[in-house]
């Protein structure tokens, strides 16, 4: 199963990654980073295909994707 991290301090919350997925694999979390911006987060591992579009379209390259 592909794994998606993300450095959730570098998140600027700017929600690219979120509208880009195309499995709506990822969302935005309820907790706060130290910059004050709601990181994302991923919502469901099973429906991610580890395309990798939400490493490519992220502006901080806080995303990682493995397959
Ligand atoms: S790798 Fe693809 S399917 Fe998985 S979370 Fe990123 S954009 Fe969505
Ligand atoms: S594209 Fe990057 S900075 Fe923007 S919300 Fe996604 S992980 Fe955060």
């Amino acid at each position: 199963m592909p794994k998606v991290k993300i450095d959730a301090e570098r998140c600027k919350q700017c929600m690219l990654c979120v509208e880009f997925c195309p499995r709506d694999s990822l969302r935005i979390s309820e907790r706060t980073n130290l910059k004050g911006y709601h990181p994302v987060e991923q919502c469901d591992e099973e429906s991610c295909t580890g395309c990798g579009i939400c490493a490519l379209v992220c502006p901080s390259v806080c995303v990682e994707v493995y397959r």
